[in-house]
């Protein structure tokens, strides 16, 4: 075949391939039009699974009559001008492709009253082709009606998943853009079905709850974290407790400047501050907003605007581990008596958290009565494990718990102000000796010098730069390196728990860590430590304790920072509070 230009509507089609990819894609764009208008309320309406009709209609600022038409040009946007525009733009359209690219692939008819007009313009196309241009009255906002989707590309359509597959993309697609936009009001139907709505009242809380239901939004806790002034000023949303968790990350979702992104590694940044509270395999839910100044931030990199760049990657994963760290553990300890009242952004949160974690005062006494009446096991000599009873005063992050007995010699079945408690020996026992050990670590500086010998490491040029670039850090945490330029390092100090690993490990665990953005060393130690505890733990599964050893192990972890998980990330405690008893032995509306 010769060489021969395009026509214009095939490099239509070939183009409209990269941004729109299946129905979905077409609501994402569409949604976010809507959402730079300015509406206030969206409605997207879907017949089958999108490829027969989508519809979003919005009451944003509209077109203006003689733009209608310009609107579908590709490359036609009225949000950028000069590529330096990039670095401020608030937008989340700026390529001026998306109407061109969904008109070239279906029948659309797009139908705008702009704000300044008294009448509507509706136009009709087909395969990109304008078949019609009309005024119409309408009220003021744009609706944009898309058919046939794919009709002219059927390899496209070829492409597409099940029914069920598609109708799910565009439900996620609508819950993303309704979780970061809390202030406008979307609803969704699929073949006249409701599949969601909220309500726009502003309010996070209100559209989580509308979007997740109560039950789900009840587990989750709440982030928020400022540094103003800062490339990232702020990081704000919700993440589920340790208690709760998923099969896949495919639940935590991360919106930067207003624009749902997909990076793995930010999601592994959310991911890595649940370190020791979720077990390997399990993954948090999370919706987190983050604002970066977009000057911070490349969002021009794929046609689809699905990735963004960063100009420090590292700043904005330490920030989200730090933010979403930081939220876990002030809300997995909740003080006595705080009926789970966490300072919540959102004052107007119209309905009361129902959690497993809430308590009221322990010292009431109703329950003490019945201690005397517990008899320890009979004709067995219990280990002596600990000396004294009373640790050292922390803030208390359980209620005071009573003692009821054990069972299977593993468990210590206890009775608190709000129901039942059982907790696993073991993984309780862990839990207080790691928090024991993490805290003389944190307290005695304790550092290894290695002997002068000790080998000389040699690293790759991207590598060593990384270490020159965070000596400091490295410094302030024990880690002492000395460089001989060329890449080659030695290892001169390192915290006492580390130095059982050879150099070589150790500068390759540094590397790695700063790479992912974790706290260098950290991961390591915090391993060792939990290795250390596997070892010499005393309490195991199987041992029968006497009364008093089993109060010690549950005075101790009332006080621990985090009492509901062990090291491994496995649960301590299973708590029943008085209603769910009540509901499990069938007492519920005859109380
Ligand atoms: P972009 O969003 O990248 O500018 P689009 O092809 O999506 O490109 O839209 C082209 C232009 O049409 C936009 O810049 C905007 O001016 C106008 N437009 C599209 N949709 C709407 C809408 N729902 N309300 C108001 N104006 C719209
Ligand atoms: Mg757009």
């Amino acid at each position: 075949m010769a060489i021969q230009r395009l026509h214009e509507r095939v490099i239509a089609q070939i183009a409209a391939g990269e941004v729109i990819e299946r129905p979905a894609s077409v609501v994402k764009e569409l949604l976010e039009n809507s959402i730079d208008a300015q509406s206030t309320s969206i409605h997207i309406d879907i017949l089958g699974t999108g490829t027969n009709q989508i519809r979003v209609s919005d009451n944003g600022i509209g077109i203006k009559p003689d733009e209608v038409e310009l609107a579908l040009v590709r490359y036609a946007t009225s949000k950028l001008q000069h590529i330096n525009d990039l670095d401020t733009i608030t937008t989340l359209g700026f390529r001026g492709e998306a109407l061109a690219s969904i008109s070239a692939v279906s029948r659309m008819v797009l139908t705008s009253r702009h704000q300044d007009a008294t009448v509507g313009v509706q136009v009709v196309t087909e395969g990109g082709e304008v078949e019609r241009v009309q005024r119409v009255g309408t009220p003021n906002g744009t609706t944009v009606t898309v058919e046939n989707l794919f009709f002219n590309t059927p390899a496209r359509l070829k492409f597409l998943k099940s029914d069920a597959t598609e109708k799910r993309h565009i439900t996620a697609v609508v819950m993303n853009y309704a979780m970061a936009y809390p202030h406008i009001r979307f609803e969704l139907t699929q073949d006249g079905r409701e599949q969601l709505h909220t309500d726009g009242t502003g309010n996070l809380a209100d559209a989580l709850v509308s979007i997740l239901g109560v039950e789900e939004f009840s587990k989750m806790v709440d982030v928020e974290w400022k540094n103003n002034g800062g490339d990232v000023s702020r990081i704000h949303g919700y993440t589920s407790i340790p208690d709760y968790s998923r099969a896949d990350r495919s639940r935590i979702t991360l919106f930067v400047n207003g624009r749902a992104v997909q990076d793995p590694k930010l999601s592994f940044a959310v991911v890595q501050a649940y370190h020791t509270f979720l077990m390997q395999g399990r993954f948090p839910i999370a919706i987190l907003c983050i604002e970066v100044n977009p000057s911070f931030v490349d969002v021009n990199v794929h046609p689809a605007k699905a990735e963004v760049r960063f100009s420090d990657p590292n700043l904005v994963f330490s920030a989200v581990q730090r933010a979403v760290r930081h939220a876990i553990l002030q809300n997995t300890s909740p003080i006595v008596n705080t009926r789970f009242a966490t300072t919540s952004p959102f004052p107007s949160q119209s309905f009361s958290r129902q959690n497993s974690l809430e308590f009221s005062d322990g010292t009431s006494g109703q329950f003490a009565r019945q201690r005397d009446l517990y008899q320890p096991p009979q004709g067995v000599d219990p280990v002596e494990i600990f000396s004294e009873i009373e640790p050292p005063l922390k803030p208390r992050s359980l209620p005071m718990l009573r003692v009821v007995g054990q069972i299977s010699a593993s468990y210590i079945i206890a009775e608190g102000p709000s129901g039942m408690y059982l907790i696993d020996q073991h993984a309780a026992h862990e839990r207080i000796l790691y928090e024991q050990f993490m805290e003389e670590h944190a307290n005695s500086n304790m550092r290894v010098q290695l002997a002068l010998e000790n080998d000389v490491v040699q690293l790759a040029p991207l590598d060593a730069q990384l270490i020159e670039e965070h000596r400091l850090t490295l410094q302030s945490l024990g880690i002492d390196l000395e460089t001989f330029g060329g890449g080659m390092f030695k290892v001169r100090s390192v915290p006492a728990l580390l130095s059982h690993t050879s150099p070589q490990a150790i500068i390759a665990t540094i590397v790695s860590d700063l790479e992912n953005g974790k706290v260098p060393g950290q991961e390591a130690l915090e391993e060792r430590i939990v290795k250390r505890i596997c070892k010499q733990v005393a309490v195991k599964a199987g041992q029968v304790l006497s009364l008093t050893e089993m109060q010690s192990i549950i005075r101790q972890l009332e006080r621990c920072v985090s009492p509901h998980t062990c090291p491994h990330g496995r649960p301590t405690i299973i708590h029943m509070n008085a209603d769910q008893l009540a509901r499990e032995f069938g007492r519920v509306g005859r109380r």
